[in-house]
This record gives C-alpha cells, structure tokens and sequence, in this order.
C-alpha cells in the first residue's frame, strides 16, 4: 500500500500528480540493451527501466512500476528528460537530483520539470520513493559503461 502524498506547493503538485496519472514512456522496449529493476520497501514501490543504448547515448527509454505517486512521477520525469542523452549527461542529471533531494541543493536548471520534486526533500520518508527510479539507472549505466568498455554496441 504506498502512502498518501505529502502537501506540496500546488503548481509542483501539479506538474507531479500529471506525471503520475500519464506516465511517459511507460512500457518495455524489445530491443532493450540494458535492464535493471528495484523495490522501495518502506512505501511499496517498484520500478523496472529498459534502456536501449547507441553507441555512448540512451537512444530510448521506457519504464514499469507501481507504487505512490512520488516514485512513478520521478521515473516517468526521468524517462523523459534522458531520452536522447549521452550516458555522461545522464549521470550528471541523476547527481544533480540527487544533490537536490539528498543535500537540499537548489535545483540544478539542467532538471528541468524534475524541480518540481524539490519538495520531498523536506519529507525524509519520500525521499526514497523519489530517488528509487535514479538507483534503478545508475544500475543500468554502469551495466551500459561495462558494455562499451568491452567495444559492444
Ligand atoms: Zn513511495
């Protein structure tokens, strides 16, 4: 059963509560490279990412998962943002968020809509659903840097 959402600012809530009710790139990909997946215990959520990776850039992404509106939001913000990126920009974008969620960091302006979750910092419970989708791709990066050290793709 994942908890009930904490009182955010109603612009962000906005911005996340869409995100949740209209997940982007939710699905799998069948040409997938990479696929990692994860739980958050304490709130029930689940995340699984497909990235398929060209060369050193994430030329398509995708997710499933359940749980609380908080980890769904973030993954399909997530999907969104790093469509399209090198694998280097992405783990850029994931520490940037984390530095906002874990450190309080003001949000870097390469986050984008993924500012809207800068509140959960202020929620220490949450912040586990937020950054689960970020543990899941940090997994499947390094999967994809293991890949290319090794001259696949
Ligand atoms: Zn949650």
């Amino acid at each position: 059963m994942a908890m009930p959402e904490p009182p955010f600012d109603d612009l962000y809530r906005e911005v996340i509560l869409d995100h949740a009710k209209k997940p982007r790139n939710r699905g799998r990909l069948a040409d997938r490279t990479q696929h990692a997946e994860g739980m958050n215990p304490v709130c029930g959520d689940e995340i699984a990412l497909d990235l398929r990776v060209a060369g050193d850039r994430i030329a398509d992404i995708a997710f499933e998962g359940q749980g609380c509106s908080i980890s769904q939001s973030s993954a399909s913000m997530l999907t969104e943002r790093l469509k399209g990126t090198t694998i280097d920009e992405a783990a850029r974008v994931a520490a940037s968020f984390k530095a906002m969620l874990i450190a309080g960091a003001t949000p870097a302006p390469e986050l984008g809509d993924l500012e809207a979750l800068h509140g959960v910092a202020k929620f220490a419970v949450r912040v586990k659903c937020a950054l689960l989708c970020w543990n899941v791709l940090q997994e499947g990066l390094e999967q994809a840097r293991r890949q290319l050290a090794r001259g696949g793709t």
